[in-house]
């Protein structure tokens, strides 16, 4: 149940209130009922009384008047016996008397004569005025009362007797007296609770008894005091008076002195009298009341009782109940428990089912991803060569441009195309690291290497774009960091150049910062931990996008950022390449005013010497890249160009070089170099001897003249197919700081530059028995793996020795790249080939022919090397015989060859 407020009320209160109201409703019946039946046995009482009171009014009549019979009898006897004798004298009659006093037990038997004498048996008497009788007329027995207003009351019986003569007296009445005791000795007068009065009275009212009304009148007349009465209804003095005085039975309720009464009243036969009988209403009343009192306390005692019996039974009920609906709520939550727990169990062997199912879909799920992410991983690894072909060919194809045009504005168009398609080589060399780090395939390659280095390579890899933008670098390498460290060098690197790139990308003006710190050394784990920190004063990242930093793709305040070339990789390989390490990039940034980017990392210790004072002066670093376990040279950020008319040729050394991390500018000619080289500031310059138009040398002489201190401190070195000792001589006199021979031969090149670039920077360089000490020919590398690599219908052609090639290319992937190129040629310089032929062009012809040469060699074309070769030569000597005899079968084979490998490479 629940009141308004909702609170609910107990099932024992509404028992105890309900048995509380059943207990009122019973006290109050009872009480009610109790007055009711109260007033009810009153006048039940006050009926039954007066039925009674006539019945026993009625029986003590009879009583008095059958009394007063017996005497009026004996005393008939008694004179019946009066014999003549006996009137002989007065002294025979007193002897008479006495035996019949004596017989008949009576107080006095006396006589009475005409005289009014009185004759008693001892002696006469005169005090007839004492009685009321009429002796003289008397015809019939009389009763009456002697001393009536005294107390000691005598009944008096007298009887007429037929003139009796005594002497000379005329005996006329008999007459006894009777004591009032002795009349009323078998009427009870009251009753032993005080409750009924009997008396008799006189028509007068006078009391035989000296009681009036039970001793409750203070008058000794009853006719007097009930003058004093109040009547109850329907009754009333003169009708009582009336009775009295006619002897007319009858009853008369009032209140007496605030008593109630009852009076009932009856002549006695054969006297004036009236016999009353009195019942006290008032006492009986009281009476009646106690009981009912006493009847509605023990019936209100008998309902409290029952009340609380009641109560009693409803709480053992109600408790009965609760255990009851207790046990059953346990036996329903334990039978619950026991279902929920078999459910439990159900479910967990359904779950255990499901997970076996589930864990062997998993692992088809799992094999099934695995296999596509390898698919996707050969995919895009795939995509990126695939995307790097065409790239190549575009950015050949901008070299024509460059070539042939002499307008400015192609010339501009050209620059852009050359720039835009670096810098998406750029990004798929990133989304190859991002798709390698997805496909979890990027493993660190831990070795020993010198911090020095590294940072020296950074400096000079940012160097140049630094200065590009007018901002001031500054490296501050803390003098505590071990000279020899163990870790992946090269990913350290990347992680570094994608920091200080985006600092240089996203400055504008102001300071760009590199700072490396030792923080901590373990000597325990043999380890040193290094803070790394990258600033810039640029444009800053807001808060609310630092989220989107690390996002695949995404690029931050894109309005300010769309001009900087990114794909929105950077940060996010960075950071990838860390976990690997084992560390977090932390980035601080304030809108407008520059960031810092920082991490830590733990790396081993090789040599625990500290590296001191270091400046990282630009520092030509030539040494061993440990990659793959091979041997190459770098030198980072350094700036070069290469000079020849053949794209070809410009991609495959472009190709070949691109390991050196040096920063490669392409020209297609002369003039393109000469323009090319006033702009840039050149490490070194590699330039083609023979070439149509301006050749070498005169390059070479319009640049003295041009920019004689520039080309003073560059080293320029001639690159020449002529083998002839002659041409080399020339060539140095020419002023070439060196020449190398065409084909170039990669390892040859390396040292070249490794002994220029390090000339110029007047720094400790390694001596040059050093160099070559280190930096071996990439030949003496060759592994059985680098052959392995090369797809197996390439190892399969005949025409080709891909051990030769590889020591060109130095590796399989440049090899196959350099193939790739070799392929795409084909058609046009074929076809270039037969035109010069035709028309006679054999200046051309010569050109073309020794550039097939050189690139027939680089990839291990023996055979088409040596034809051309003799065909350079017949060329060069006018022999017009062996060339219109030696060039279709040239052609067909060199078109074979190309056919061949564009069905397997391109
Ligand atoms: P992106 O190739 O676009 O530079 P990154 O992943 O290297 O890609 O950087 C993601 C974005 O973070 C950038 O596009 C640039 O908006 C922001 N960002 C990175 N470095 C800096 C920096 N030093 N200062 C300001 N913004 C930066």
């Amino acid at each position: 149940m629940k009141t308004e407020k909702g609170r609910r009320i107990k099932p024992i209160s509404i028992a105890v209130m309900g048995c509380l109201v059943i207990a009122v409703i019973l006290t109050i019946g009872t009480i009610g009922l109790g007055r009711v039946a109260n007033n009810d046995t009153q006048s039940a009482v006050r009926n039954v009384s007066l039925l009674y009171l006539s019945e026993l009014a009625g029986r003590r009549e009879q009583v008095v008047s059958s009394v007063l019979d017996d005497y009026i009898r004996d005393m008939d006897v008694a004179v019946g016996m009066l014999s003549e004798e006996d009137l002989r004298s007065v002294e025979d009659l007193q002897d008479y008397q006495f035996k019949m006093k004596q017989l008949y037990d009576l107080d006095k038997f006396a006589f009475i004569d005409t005289e009014g004498v009185i004759y008693t048996s001892r002696g006469t008497r005169d005090d007839i005025d004492l009685y009321s009788i009429d002796y003289l007329n008397l015809s019939e027995p009389e009763i009456s009362v002697k001393n009536l207003r005294s107390n000691d009351k005598k009944v008096v019986i007298a009887l007429p007797v037929d003139n009796l003569k005594l002497e000379d007296h005329t005996l006329v009445v008999c007459f006894m007296e009777i004591d009032m005791d002795n009349l009323l000795r078998n009427v009870s007068i009251q009753s032993n609770n005080n409750t009924t009065f009997c008396n008799i009275y006189t028509s007068e009212g006078v009391a035989l008894t000296d009681m009036v009304l039970g001793g409750l009148a203070s008058e000794d007349n009853l006719l007097e005091a009930m003058g004093h009465a109040d009547y109850e209804k329907g009754y009333s003095e003169e009708r009582f008076l009336q009775d009295f005085e006619e002897g007319r039975s009858g009853e008369v309720s009032f209140s007496y002195n605030g008593i109630s009464e009852t009076l009932y009243y009856v002549p006695v036969h054969g006297t004036e009298w009236m016999l009353t009988y009195l019942i006290r209403e008032s006492i009986i009343g009281e009476q009646i009341n106690s009981i009912s009192q006493s009847i509605i306390v023990r019936s209100t005692i008998q309902s409290i009782l029952t009340a609380l019996a009641l109560i009693g039974m409803f709480t053992l009920l109600l408790m009965q109940q609760r255990k009851a609906a207790k046990e059953a709520l346990d036996h329903e939550v334990s039978e619950t428990e026991n279902r929920v727990r078999q459910q439990e169990l159900e479910e967990q062997l359904a779950m255990q089912e499901e997970l076996a199912s589930k864990s062997e879909e998993l692992e088809d799920a799992l094999q099934a991803a695995e296999d596509a992410n390898r698919a996707k991983s050969g995919f895009v690894s795939n995509m990126s060569h695939e995307i790097r072909t065409p790239i190549t060919a575009i950015l050949g194809m901008n070299e024509m441009i460059r070539r042939e045009s002499n307008d400015e504005n192609i010339l501009s168009y050209a620059d852009n195309i050359s720039n835009a398609g670096e810098s998406l080589l750029g990004i798929i060399s990133d989304i190859l690291d991002f798709s390698k780090i997805e496909a979890g395939r990027m493993e660190l390659s831990i070795e020993s290497y010198s911090p020095t280095e590294l940072i020296g390579d950074l400096y000079n890899l940012i160097r140049f774009r630094a200065e590009a933008k007018g901002l001031k670098l500054s490296f501050n390498i803390d003098h505590a960091i071990p000279k020899g460290l163990v870790g992946d060098e090269l990913r350290v690197k990347q992680i570094i150049t994608n920091l200080l790139t985006n600092a240089v990308k996203y400055t504008e003006k102001g300071d760009v910062s590199l700072e490396v710190r030792c923080v901590e050394k373990d000597t325990e784990s043999n380890r040193a931990k290094l803070l790394i920190t990258v600033a810039d004063t640029g444009i800053g990242i807001r808060a609310e996008e630092m989220d989107k930093l690390f996002v695949p793709f995404d690029r931050l305040d894109v309005s300010r950022t769309r001009s900087i070339e990114g794909a929105g990789l950077g940060l996010s390989i960075t950071r990838q390449l860390l976990h690997l390490m084992d560390s977090e990039l932390q980035v601080e940034s304030i809108y407008d005013q520059g960031s810092r980017f920082y991490f830590s990392i733990w790396q081993g210790i090789s040599d625990p010497k500290e590296i001191g004072d270091y400046k990282p002066s630009s520092a030509l670093k030539v040494r061993r890249n440990t990659r793959n376990g091979k041997r190459y040279f770098t030198a980072p950020g350094r700036h070069i160009l290469v000079v020849d008319d053949m794209p070809m040729n410009l991609q495959v050394l472009t190709g070949l070089l691109k390991r050196s991390e040096m920063i490669i500018d392409t020209a297609s000619g002369g003039e393109d170099c000469i323009y090319k080289f006033g702009e840039n500031d050149y490490d070194l310059v590699f330039l083609d001897y023979r070439m149509p138009g301006m050749d070498g040398i005169e390059t070479l002489h319009r640049l003295k003249d041009r920019y004689p201190d520039k080309v003073a401190r560059t080293p320029i070195i001639a690159l020449t197919a002529s083998a002839i000792l002659g041409d080399k001589e020339r060539l140095l006199n020419e002023g070439f700081t060196a020449y190398l021979a065409k084909p170039v031969v990669i390892a040859d090149m390396e040292e070249m530059m490794s002994r220029f670039l390090g000339d110029i920077q007047e720094e400790s360089m390694p001596a040059a028995s050093d160099i070559s000490e280190e930096v071996q020919p990439v030949s003496q590398d060759i592994t059985p793996d680098d052959t392995d690599e090369i797809p197996q219908a390439v190892r399969d052609m005949e025409e080709l020795d891909p051990e030769k090639g590889l020591e060109y290319c130095g590796d399989a992937e440049d090899y196959v790249f350099a193939l790739q190129t070799y392929a795409e040629s084909v058609e046009d310089k074929a076809a270039a080939l037969e035109e010069a032929l035709k028309e006679d062009r054999t200046d051309d012809y010569v050109l073309i022919v020794h550039s097939l040469k050189s690139m027939s060699k680089s990839i291990g074309a023996q055979r088409l090397y040596e034809q051309a070769k003799v065909l350079e030569e017949a060329g060069r000597e006018g022999r017009t015989d062996t060339i219109n005899e030696g060039t279709e079968a040239f052609v067909s084979e060199y078109r074979a060859l190309g056919a061949k490998l564009s069905k397997e490479l391109l």
